[in-house]
């Protein structure tokens, strides 16, 4: 059966869909279809003989491309293990695994998060002698970050950290291991200097689409323009209003390039938002008419609707979560709303908590993403550490986190011995280990727990290179180096703990194992699973199953997604405009409005808003003034629910009068 096209999408959706040659651009309000046309647009180029082989979707989360790649295969039917559907990171690992040898790195490269950066500027700190007051790690990474990224320049102010910087990468290259921003960074400097190269991507992907476009960084635009700058099938779908990751570098004026770059560009606008009833989109059009720095769009939604906006002013942070939890059980029951249609957004992750208690206490299941994941668990990250020298044994940051742990009593004055010598002989720990093994210069009992080591490497590098399963070499390897016993040990005063964490590694185990039997995973090798968790970010931990879940989960992560009933936290002045934002400029007050916009948007029946009068933070009672953003939702679509408490009339018209004297209106 072929997919009738004309019924499944209006006539604007309909001519973005089947304008396939040359560059196309959508610029679209919420829950116009815009991800949509992109699928439909997928199939349709299917359904025109285009090779699968020949496409490249690009999106911001893995969850994004995860949807996206099963969306294709319901509406075509057809399998689809030709099809190149992923983020940015991804796709730039996935050139990088191809071709990094060109650019004097082995195949094997590590790929370092944050932690493991964190790990990498403290030694480096230390070796160039940085005074320690100027030492913030988290500066320091932000500067380096901007500096490669072409965000900033060297300049008086940042010239400190010159010296860090280089030292840096010069650890990077000597253990064969990049970070996130060399994803992006590393491929355009390969299609830069290896004119072949490029060559091959752009004959391959003939055609390019972009979703979220709004959030891409002018490196990403620069890496997309490399690509499809020839032959110019490129289609690029975004909405302005929605740019929230500016302060990591996104770039809406990435839209202005755009239009520079490809002028013969078309251009379709989506009107029809297909996702909320009328009052959430009234109240979310209101609001971000605020913002000055805009397309100016009109969105509209056939959907008529009665108040579906409820607004509530607990007394805290306690009562807030209580009526949060509640009235998703009154919901689920009377509404038959099943639990994962339910979205729960905050703007930090410190809000997180109480709600989470009250899930807890009133038996909701829920599902966490934006925390901390599951994979920065230090067990976790312990065993992956193993599986990274095993690959790559050059890698000196995993190698030093691994080498005592489980302890093998290698104490500090052999682990210093033992930098010195591989910094005096340019060589990376493991290869010091081996060059000393091999000398036979040392003393027995540290030259036994050493070839100890090394042999464990060796025999597992060898496991991993005949292809055995990798589920069950981790599950050996865990045996092995008995962590359990370690675990027992370091939590001797608490054994459910070291349970539940070696629980943890038998989960690991357990989701390679799903990882590798997986029919439509055409490379289950030790390298590609490696790069698929280090792009794992927090924003998705999407390896548990979401059904029959409520998603409890910061904006930034909710981006793109919908549910039928929606609450949002904290909808306090210092919360959402978070106060950083408040001190700095009316720009960043912009973003935090269409932060605010993207929250209200994914609701399609209903929206919750909170705002306590007292909230904990930092283990003081502070009082809390409503988000000045509330004013700015029209009055007649909001009803002002009898909160939980004992809130009179007064009270509330007390606090918007409080409000208003404070910001205005
Ligand atoms: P966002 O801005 O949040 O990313 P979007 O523009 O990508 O939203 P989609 O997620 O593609 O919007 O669509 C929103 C909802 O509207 C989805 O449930 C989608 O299936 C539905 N929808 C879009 N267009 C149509 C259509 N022509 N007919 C029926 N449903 C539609
Ligand atoms: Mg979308």
């Amino acid at each position: 059966m072929g997919i009738d096209y004309r019924a499944e999408l209006n006539s604007a959706q309909y001519e973005a869909v089947t304008t396939i040659d040359g560059p196309l651009l959508i610029i679209a309000g919420a829950g116009s279809g815009k991800t949509r046309v992109i699928t439909y647009r997928i199939a349709y180029m299917l359904d025109s003989h285009i090779p699968q082989k020949a496409i490249l979707a690009l999106t911001f989360t893995n969850k994004a491309a995860r949807e996206m790649w099963e969306r294709v295969r319901t509406l075509t039917g057809k399998k689809l293990t030709n099809l190149t559907v992923g983020t940015f990171h991804s796709f730039g690992a996935q050139i990088l695994r191809e071709h990094i040898h060109l650019l004097g790195y082995r195949p094997t490269f590590s790929i370092y998060d944050t932690q493991d950066q964190k790990a990498l500027l403290k030694q480096c700190i230390q070796e160039v002698g940085l005074n320690p007051d100027l030492a913030n790690i988290s500066t320091i990474r932000n500067t380096i970050s901007a500096i490669k990224t072409g965000r900033a320049v060297w300049n008086a102010e940042n010239e400190v950290y010159r010296a860090v910087y280089e030292e840096y990468h010069a650890h990077l290259r000597a253990y064969h291991a990049v970070d996130f921003d060399d994803l992006i960074v590393l491929p355009i400097r390969l299609f830069e200097t290896h004119p072949e190269v490029i060559a091959s991507y752009r004959e391959r992907f003939r055609y390019i689409l972009i979703d979220e476009f709004q959030d891409t960084s002018i490196l990403q635009y620069h890496f997309i323009k490399l690509l499809a700058e020839e032959h110019r099938n490129l289609c690029v779908v975004g909405d302005d209003d929605q740019s929230i990751y500016s302060w990591r570098g996104a770039n809406y004026e990435n839209f202005a390039l755009f239009e520079r770059d490809f002028p013969e560009r078309k251009e379709v606008k989506l009107e029809q938002n297909y996702r909320s009833v009328q009052t959430i989109l009234e109240a979310a059009n209101q609001l971000i008419s605020h913002n000055t720095n805009r397309k100016e769009k009109r969105l509209w939604s056939g959907r008529p609707g009665k108040t579906a906006i409820y607004l509530t002013f607990p007394s805290d942070e306690r009562e807030e979560s209580e009526y949060i939890a509640e009235t998703i059980r009154t919901v689920v029951l009377k509404e038959r709303i099943p639990y994962h249609e339910i979205g729960v957004l905050v703007r930090t992750n410190s809000l997180m908590t109480p709600i989470e208690d009250a899930f807890l206490r009133h038996n909701i299941p829920y599902k966490l993403s934006g925390g901390t994941s599951f994979f920065e668990r230090k067990e976790i990250k312990d065993i992956i550490a193993y599986l990274r020298v095993i690959l790559n044994p050059d890698d000196d940051v995993s190698l030093l986190r691994i080498i005592n742990t489980p302890r093998r009593g290698i104490g500090r004055q052999t682990l210093h011995m033992l930098g010195e010598y591989a910094t005096e002989h340019e060589l990376s720990i493991y290869s010091a280990l081996t060059s000393l093994l091999y000398a036979q210069g040392l003393p027995p009992q540290v030259a036994r727990t050493f070839d100890e080591f090394v042999s464990l490497i060796e025999e597992f590098g060898e496991r991993i290179s005949r292809r055995t399963s990798i589920a069950e070499t981790v599950r050996d390897l865990v045996d092995r180096i008995d962590y359990f016993e370690y675990l027992m040990q370091e939590h001797r005063d608490n054994e459910k703990v070291a349970r539940y964490r070696y629980q943890n590694l038998m989960l690991f185990a357990d989701l390679i194992e799903r990882w590798e039997n997986d029919p439509d995973n055409l490379n289950p090798n030790l390298g590609a699973y490696l790069t698929r968790i280090s792009l794992i970010t927090k924003d998705e931990l999407d390896e548990e199953d979401t059904k029959g879940k409520v998603n409890l989960m910061t904006i930034h992560a909710a981006k793109g997604l919908e549910f039928a009933h929606v609450f949002l936290a904290g909808v306090e002045d210092g919360i959402i405009p978070h106060a950083r934002a408040l001190e700095e400029s009316e720009a960043n007050m912009e973003e935090e409005r269409r932060l605010f916009y993207v929250a209200i948007t994914r609701a399609r029946e209903a929206l919750y808003l909170t705002s306590c009068r007292q909230r904990r933070v930092m283990r003081e009672d502070q009082e809390q003034t409503p988000s000045p953003f509330l004013e700015e939702l029209p009055d007649h679509l909001i009803e002002t629910k009898a909160p939980p408490s004992d809130l009179t009339e007064e009270d509330v018209e007390d606090i918007f009068a409080r409000m208003k004297s404070r910001f205005g209106s």
